[in-house]
């Protein structure tokens, strides 16, 4: 039997559909270093007072030895390092940090590796077809640019521990069509995907189906990797450095320029292309960005722009980034205005949410999120970036309320008044980014100064909602501008519901329901 609930296609009965839910660890710690990882959130384990200790190794290294699979391809930087090739097997020694791990490879080269390019063998992220982090959207375009029938991948469904199958196929029409599966948990606690075929194992699953259709539209023939789409950044560009050495980079073409200066892009090396920010005299309060510079390298998010280090030696002093080759999502958004799809606008909403769970997870204010401080990479993905950096400008009209560059119309009562800023206040800032979106770029209060929108935003006014967003679409940025801040929803509640719409695209634009002002 064939189900339809919109676009998520599924062959099975409904009765017994995904009601289980399953915790998934992208990688497990070793025994003995206390904390388990998962995308990036570190969480305590207790050990088992039982545990009988293993002997030591004669190197002291590999307590508790645990054995992992290159996910991506990653070239040794530094003599400490080890180079990764996707798919092979490496064994982890010690756990230097949450990044940095040191491994050995089959041969016994030993040396560091990023931790986010490996995962735990046995896990089913370890699987070629596995994507992590993937939006829908991301899925669509990755499957219709590879144009391949059968091509397939599998990715984190808008429910939490439930995942998705999205294949592609030619055999419906000739411009190609995706369809997308979740994989369901019977009560039995079997997965399956076709109601008759059950497997001990998601694997399994996969298996079965590259060899049969067995009610999807096509079987599942070539599995569209992470290799295929971007290769994260790593917290910065190798275990020990935060400063880079200025000689190691080589300067291109400009950017753009900001607060800070002008931005360029550039290669460290030689081969890897960076974004480099040199920082104006008398614009950064450069003491204090030193101690935060180290805090944000080791924030690592596939939706955070990654800080790779800093050049401190010699003036003026170089902030070295991701390079984002779409640049600026503002100027993207008006630029593309007109052409944009409903599906990227929400992916965008989503990529910015994925980006700010992470921040308020690791209790870090952004202060400054608009769609001007995310940028945009060559897969149109959208990054948040500039996290924290307001703290260091050293410009009254941006930093005081009152001054001409602050950020009025992106800012909350809180904020406006008394400087209070918090992650609720970071929520705020991102319902006036959905906006944005929804509005393809245009500024917020157009016609209004900003000791104007003051008085209305004092007064309850909000924005209006924008000619892309359906109702409940603005319903949810309306939620961000709840007048008190424990009003408004985190962003772990804003990512499970913009992930739903984003699912089921036709859904929420049928949807007429506003919610009301509260
Ligand atoms: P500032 O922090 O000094 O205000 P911005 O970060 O806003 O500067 O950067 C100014 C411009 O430079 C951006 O609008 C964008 O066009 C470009 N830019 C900045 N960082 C990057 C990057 N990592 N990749 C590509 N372009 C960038």
């Amino acid at each position: 039997m064939i189900h339809s609930n919109h676009s998520m296609y599924s062959i099975f009965c409904c009765c017994c559909c995904a009601l289980q839910t399953r915790e998934i660890h992208t990688h497990m710690e070793l025994e003995g270093s206390g904390s388990l990882c998962f995308q990036g959130k570190p969480r305590r384990v207790e050990k088992s007072r039982r545990e009988l200790p293993l002997p030591p190794p004669e190197d002291g290294e590999g307590l508790g030895l645990l054995s992992v699979v290159a996910m991506y391809n990653f070239s040794a930087k530094e003599d400490t390092d080890l180079t990764l090739l996707q798919g092979e097997e490496y064994t982890i020694l010690h756990k230097q940090d949450e990044f940095w791990w040191r491994a050995q490879d089959r041969e016994g080269n030993k040396g560091f590796i990023p931790s986010n390019y490996v995962m735990e063998r046995n896990r089913v992220e370890a699987n070629s077809w596995y994507c992590e982090n993937m939006t829908r959207t991301e899925a669509e375009r990755l499957l219709r640019q590879q144009n391949k029938e059968g091509g397939f991948v599998v990715r984190d469904s808008s429910q939490k521990g439930i995942y998705t199958v999205s294949v592609y196929t030619k055999t419906l029409s000739a411009d190609g069509d995706i369809r997308h599966y979740q994989i369901k948990i019977s009560d039995g606690g079997q997965f399956f995907l076709a109601e008759k075929h059950t497997f001990n194992t998601i694997a399994e699953v996969i298996c079965y189906h590259e060899h049969n259709a067995a009610g999807l539209v096509t079987r599942l023939r070539y599995a569209v990797g992470p290799m295929e789409r971007c290769v994260p950044a790593t917290a910065g560009f190798s275990s020990e450095k935060w400063e880079i050495n200025p000689t190691e980079l080589t300067f291109m073409k400009e950017l753009g320029s900001g607060q800070f200066g002008v931005v360029k892009l550039g290669k460290w090396r030689e081969e890897h292309k960076v974004a480099i920010k040199a920082i104006r005299e008398g614009a950064m309060c450069e003491e204090d960005f030193y101690e935060e510079a180290r805090v944000m390298m080791r924030l690592c998010h596939p939706k955070l722009v990654q800080l790779y280090g800093v050049c401190l030696q010699q003036r003026p002093l170089l902030i070295v980034a991701e390079f984002m080759e779409n640049g600026c999502l503002l100027n993207f958004l008006r630029q593309k205005s007109g052409t944009l799809t409903d599906a990227w606008l929400i992916s965008v909403c989503q990529d910015v949410c994925e980006g700010m769970e992470y921040l308020e997870e690791h209790q870090f204010i952004h202060r400054d999120l608009a769609a001007r401080n995310c940028l945009v990479n060559e897969h149109n993905v959208v990054k948040v970036s500039d996290f924290g950096m307001t703290r260091y400008v050293l410009d009254n009209q941006y930093t005081s309320s009152s001054g001409a560059k602050f950020p009025v119309k992106w800012s909350p009562p809180e904020v406006l008044h008394y400087s209070k800023y918090s992650s609720k206040s970071d929520i705020w800032s991102f319902g006036v980014v959905m906006w944005e979106v929804y509005s393809e770029g245009r500024t917020p209060f157009e016609n209004r100064s900003n000791v104007e929108v003051v008085t209305d935003i004092t007064r309850g006014i909000r924005l209006y909602r924008p000619h892309r967003a359906s109702p409940s679409l603005y319903a949810v940025m309306y939620r961000c501008w709840h007048e008190k801040p424990q009003g408004r929803p985190p962003f772990s509640e804003l990512l499970q519901e913009i992930k739903k719409m984003a699912e089921n695209p036709d859904h929420h634009n049928k949807d007429m329901t506003v919610k009301p002002y509260t």
